[in-house]
């Protein structure tokens, strides 16, 4: 395994303004930072503030991680593994993949380790970002957003919760010293990282309580895998590789038009294949009734396990889906009256979105807080530049996650459009321009654009309440189309569309 740089490792600490600095060693920060190296950006630094490279995929490490997009349409088109040893990779297979990739793009001396961003102001007479972190000071002419949204866990508010005296832990910071064996173990939520926790520690535990408030819709997983006979060929012939991952990517970005953005009749026909799959790996009739979803499909993330519905006909698994009433001391009473007595309790309650960049405080021009730029609604310029932010950009910014395809091929489009208006602002150096601004009617084009898009989408119509909404039910997440319509929309950064200061 590929060792990563350490804190005091390779990298010095700048003694002068840098010309790119990007947030964050996860995917989208690495792809960031090998593209401008490959476009001659080589005054660069990542800052990380984990111990290591690769952000959720590093920080997620709870039992049965994996990801529900297949291995070869998630790496890297640039920096594509020929050797994935199944259909869908592993947490701990793409955490070593973004680790390779420090030593195969020499990003070591780039890359600075357990330091924490804490805030960055624009300095307009000086054209420049000044930048807070943990460890020091820091200065670049432009700054680069790689924070993804999936690293600040939301702990619920259940009454009594602090005061669970055995093990307690959020799915994102598992306690791999804790062991589960012959215990009784509780599990809150129903979400993507509960269906791969549940029955990678059903079999091992006494008793495991699923404290389920919405069921999720589920499809087949069909994840097999892959010998070392077809890793030889995907080897020699790349071109195979390539064929595999385009056939991958065309199945998930038809099903962008198969219901999965839109209530539409193909909807119904996806809850028919879904409730199908539910038949057949769920005998008992009031199993399937509780497990049935009373909101259309597409309108929360949909789920892909062959694993979970088995693995909650175990004789050892309860599904409660009461309502909780309080955690006490030594396990979780409900509602009714019931108490589940627990040894340890698990938080699958997924992830606070909105706290990346509001513990980040960026302020653009004129003293703009970005927080407050927004108002009550999170907006970018196709999902990376912000008007008053000058030479600031975003990967995976508002509106640019996805639930039917890979969010790598949205972060390969958003470094390029990144790209783009570097390039335009080198071109323009020499004649005096210091930084580029998207305009705002630009990006108020573009936000109209989206947001008419969204009023009739699934998650908008569905039925349903998830993290994709905000405070206001406005869907501040996700792109409401195919990643081919966000290529077309935002691989190249219009020229019209921003500003030469
Ligand atoms: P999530 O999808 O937000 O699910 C959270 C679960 O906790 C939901 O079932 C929710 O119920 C439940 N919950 C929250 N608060 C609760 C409360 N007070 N009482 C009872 N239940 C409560 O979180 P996640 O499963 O961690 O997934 C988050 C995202 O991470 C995913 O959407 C996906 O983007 C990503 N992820 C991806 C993979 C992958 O394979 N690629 C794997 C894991 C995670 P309600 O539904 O009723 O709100």
């Amino acid at each position: 395994m590929t060792e990563v740089p350490a804190r005091e490792g390779v990298f010095r600490w700048p003694d002068k303004p840098l010309g790119v600095l990007v947030i964050g060693a996860g995917f989208s920060g690495l792809a960031m930072a090998i593209r401008c190296l490959q476009s001659g950006f080589d005054d660069l630094l990542v800052v990380e503030k984990a111990e290591a490279v690769g952000g959720t995929w590093h920080e997620n490490t709870y039992p049965g991680a994996a990801c529900d997009i297949p291995a070869h349409l998630y790496a890297l088109s640039f920096a594509p593994k020929a050797d994935w040893t199944r259909t869908y990779a592993g947490q701990p297979e793409i955490a070593a993949y973004l680790r390779e990739l420090v030593e195969r793009f020499d990003l070591g001396k780039h890359i600075a380790l357990a330091t924490a961003v804490t805030g960055a102001v624009w300095d307009g007479a000086r054209s420049l970002w000044r930048v807070e972190t943990d460890r020091g000071p820091l200065e670049a002419r432009v700054l680069v957003s790689g924070m993804g949204a999936l690293h600040h866990p939301a702990v619920p508010a259940i009454p009594g919760l602090p005061t669970f005296l055995g093990p307690l832990f959020h799915t994102s910071a598992w306690d791999h010293g804790v062991s589960l064996e012959g215990k009784r173990v509780g599990v809150i939520g129903t979400g993507a990282s509960a269906i791969q926790v549940v029955p990678a520690i059903a079999p091992e535990v006494m008793r495991l309580v699923l404290f389920q408030r919405t069921p999720p819709w589920v499809i087949p997983r069909n994840d097999r895998p892959i010998g070392p006979r077809m890793r030889a060929l995907f080897r020699r012939l790349p071109l195979a590789r390539r064929l595999v991952r385009e056939i991958q990517f065309r199945v998930r970005e038809a099903r962008a038009a198969l219901g999965f953005t839109r209530v539409s009749r193909l909807t119904r026909l996806a809850e028919a294949a879904s409730r199908h799959h539910l038949r057949r790996q769920v005998a008992d009739p009031a199993l399937r009734e509780k497990l049935t979803p009373p909101y259309r499909l597409g309108c929360k993330r949909v789920l892909i396990s062959d694993e979970y519905y088995p693995a909650l006909t175990r004789p050892n698994v309860t599904l409660e889906t009461g309502p909780i009433r309080v955690v006490t001391p030594d396990g979780v009473t409900m509602q009714d009256g019931r108490h589940h007595p627990l040894d340890v309790l698990v938080l699958a309650t997924g992830f606070d979105t909105t706290a990346s960049l509001a513990r980040v405080p960026v302020v653009g021009r004129d003293g703009l807080i970005l927080a407050r730029a927004w108002g009550e609604r999170v907006a970018a310029h196709r999902g990376v530049a912000v008007a008053g932010f000058p030479n600031f950009f975003m990967l995976l910014g508002p509106n640019t996650g996805l639930g039917h395809n890979s969010v790598v091929l949205m972060i390969e489009i958003q470094v390029r459009h990144v790209l783009d208006c570097l390039d335009a602002l080198r071109r323009a150096a020499p004649a005096g321009a210091r930084a580029i601004e998207v305009r705002p009617e630009a990006q108020a084009r573009f936000l109209a654009r989206i947001r008419a898009r969204m009023r009739d989408s699934i998650w908008q119509a569905g039925g349903c309440t998830s993290w994709y909404l905000d405070a206001n039910g406005h869907n501040t997440t996700l792109w409401p189309d195919s990643v081919l319509a966000y290529r077309r929309s935002a691989r190249r950064a219009r020229r019209a569309d921003y500003r030469l200061l």
